[in-house]
């Protein structure tokens, strides 16, 4: 335990260091963007190394998974910041607005409809993001870009729903700076300040690009298995 404990502490400083240096470079403030560790997969005992190390925000993909880990968590350590980055089902809409502090899977209508309800009933609102699929990826979650103008008017208009940013996950196979380009374009034509972009590979790039939140798991916790 004290080895996965200091291996996760000196894994988050180096991205921090990284996170720091990108900021510099790209003349942002380092205050402008915030890490997501994203823990989905591990357990408790890493997530509570990355908390004695100081990090306080945690992305999940997974509603089932974060119902399991998380609220125990949440008891012993206040001021946690839970993040949804995985695709959500309508049906879920009511645990992941109880359990989440973000949403950043929201893509289509009908989801938007249950967030919009379950936003009223419960009384939470998630900081919400728009996920573009900037690939036209055809087994990807997402809105196409050429819709996202449409959707996000919809969002506003006919669900009353607040979409604070855009989140994407550029394809595997392909550089990630055009997606990152492409994401903020669509952003800022839309008024949208947040961005959640860049994983382990390529947060560095994204921050260039404008990226207010990276989702970083393996340089953090290790591969997953
Ligand atoms: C798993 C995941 C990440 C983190 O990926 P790493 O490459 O391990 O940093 C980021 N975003 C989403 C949407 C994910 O599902």
């Amino acid at each position: 335990m004290a080895d996965t404990s200091r291996t996760i502490a000196q894994a988050l400083a180096a991205v921090d260091a990284e996170i720091a240096d990108a900021c510099r470079e790209a003349g942002r403030a380092r205050a402008d963007v915030t890490l997501i560790a994203v823990s989905k997969t591990f357990g408790a005992e890493a997530i509570e190394a990355a908390i004695a190390a100081g990090q306080r925000v945690f992305g999940e993909n997974r509603v089932q998974e974060t119902k399991g880990k998380w609220p125990a968590l949440r008891e012993k350590h206040a001021g946690l910041e839970l993040h949804l980055i995985g695709p959500l089902q309508s049906n879920k809409a009511k645990e992941a607005v109880a359990l989440f502090d973000a949403i950043h899977s929201v893509d289509r209508t009908s989801l938007c409809e249950a967030l919009a309800k379950e936003i009223a009933r419960q009384g939470r609102r998630p900081l919400l993001f728009v996920e573009i699929n900037t690939g036209a990826e055809e087994q990807k979650a997402g809105v196409l870009p050429e819709q996202a103008d449409a959707f996000l008017a919809q969002c506003r208009d006919t669900y009353g729903l607040e979409i604070a940013g855009l989140m994407c996950i550029p394809p595997l196979d392909q550089a990630p700076a055009p997606h990152f380009a492409l994401t903020a374009k669509i952003a800022a034509r839309n008024g949208l300040k947040l961005l959640s972009m860049g994983m382990s590979a390529d947060f560095a790039t994204a921050i260039q690009f404008g990226a207010t939140h990276v989702r970083v798991g393996s340089a953090i916790f290790g591969a997953r298995h």
